[in-house]
């Protein structure tokens, strides 16, 4: 196994339907489908030229459309909260989410509010999102009504993890390259960059969602499970012959906790859709009685392979550790947020906008490097900033001084709002 760590460089807008009216929404995670289609568009770049043919490529059949399986990126391995989750519906302070695949007394009201439980619906906690509202503008200036449109985006500098079923030293050496760099879920320049870290996964799972005791084991789905029954019908259930073999023990369904989803795709060799097929949601979980001690092999192979058809493509992903609430996430303060509201504008003000956009996209991948102070100096003596006056350049200078993430934010709002501009004067776009 190989762990991904990814950090989001530009905003990422993540798979969601471009006709839900004046919102899109995003993602809180990236599909192992997406993460796999990503590495493949990477791939294809680095090693073969442009408008490849894929359809007789061994090596990237091999890579891509074989063996090799690519998991969800999660902003951590607990952040998708599985649908056997209890929790108090309003999310008060004194929340405490019981796991009802662990136990049998679940309590009827929130101990702290005294409000009803609610089952999980399989939130994602973790990534932060950040909106972007444009709306659209008549001849004269004014808003035209009812043309606004927002767009949600996980925010620059978001982390994600996640694993990809292979080994780093043989079949994917090149995932081991630094400033591996690719784009998701986005055909503009200015969204979707991310960077990609691959380590190697030494140590086991926890797999303390087994216990010996009661022979119970949790199986919770990371990503969506396509199951078939005997009859090749669609199923709610994975194959438990299969589940049996790779345990090394036969295994009976106790309980379930599911929510049904579908499954798209595209192939990538043909470039034709795939079906779409009946699935269990990413969430579900399984509370299996064995018949016997699978051991720490049996629960092994069982994590590795996974369960399901379509595994290629990022379904049927399991976790066999038992669900941890995640520690809350610092969102960025409000006052940090109108600093950037106030940013924009003053930047914009300087006149140089169109300049300063990509010089402070490029700032905020370096940080400035090794010497800040003098990169500055250097970056703000070019000539296209001759003409400012003190006053101007330091509304740069400030920009300059944000925190990475931050930085990134302010260019992507500046550029957004800068094609708008170039837009309505007919200039591009
Ligand atoms: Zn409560």
């Amino acid at each position: 196994m190989i762990r991904l760590d990814a950090v989001a460089r530009q905003p990422l807008h993540l798979g969601t339907q471009p006709d839900a009216g004046w919102l899109t929404d995003t993602h809180r995670f990236i599909p192992g489908s997406v993460v796999r289609g990503a590495l493949a568009a990477s791939w294809l770049g680095r090693f073969r030229g442009p408008r490849p043919d894929t359809s007789s490529d061994d090596e990237f059949l091999r890579l891509f459309e074989g063996g090799l399986r690519y998991g969800p990126l999660y902003p951590s391995d607990d952040a998708l909260r599985p649908l056997s989750v209890f929790g108090c519906k309003y999310a008060c302070d004194g929340d405490a989410p019981v796991d009802a695949a662990f136990t049998e007394d679940l309590p009827a009201r929130c101990p702290a509010c005294g409000s009803p439980l609610e089952a999980s619906r399989g939130s994602v906690t973790g990534g932060q999102a950040v909106e972007n509202t444009r709306l659209e503008l008549d001849r004269d200036g004014r808003a035209v009504e009812g043309k606004l449109f927002t767009r949600r985006a996980l925010a620059a500098g978001t982390r994600l993890t996640g694993l990809v079923d292979g080994d780093l030293d043989a079949e994917c050496g090149w995932l081991g390259e630094p400033d591996l760099l690719v784009r998701f879920g986005g055909r503009r320049s200015t969204s979707g960059l991310t960077e990609l870290r691959a380590t190697p996964v030494d140590e086991r799972p926890r797999f303390d969602g087994y216990d010996p005791a009661s022979r119970r084991l949790v199986l919770r789905m990371l990503s969506p499970g396509i199951f078939l029954d005997g009859l090749g019908r669609p199923s709610w259930f994975p194959d438990l012959v299969e589940i049996g073999t790779l345990l090394g023990v036969g295994t009976t369904v106790a309980s379930a906790y599911l929510r049904p989803a579908t499954v798209g795709g595209w192939h990538a060799a043909s470039n034709l859709p795939k079906p779409r097929d009946f699935a269990v949601a990413a969430g579900s979980v399984f509370v299996l009685q064995l018949d016997g001690d699978p051991g720490v092999v049996g629960l092994d192979r069982l994590w590795r392979t996974g369960t399901g058809l379509r595994r290629a493509e990022g379904n049927g992903w399991v976790s066999l550790d038992r669900w941890r609430a995640p520690a809350p996430i610092q969102q960025p303060s409000r006052s940090a947020r109108r600093r950037s509201d106030a940013l924009v504008i003053e930047v914009l003000g300087t006149g140089v906008g169109a300049e300063f956009v990509s010089d402070l996209r490029a700032w905020a991948q370096t940080g400035g490097g090794s010497d800040a102070q003098a990169g500055q100096r250097v970056l703000l003596g070019a000539r296209r900033y001759g003409s400012l006056g003190e006053s101007r350049l330091n509304v740069l200078r400030k920009a300059l001084d944000l925190p990475p993430d931050e930085a990134a934010g302010l260019a992507q709002r500046l550029s957004e709002y800068l094609v708008v501009q170039t837009s309505r004067r007919g200039a591009r776009r």
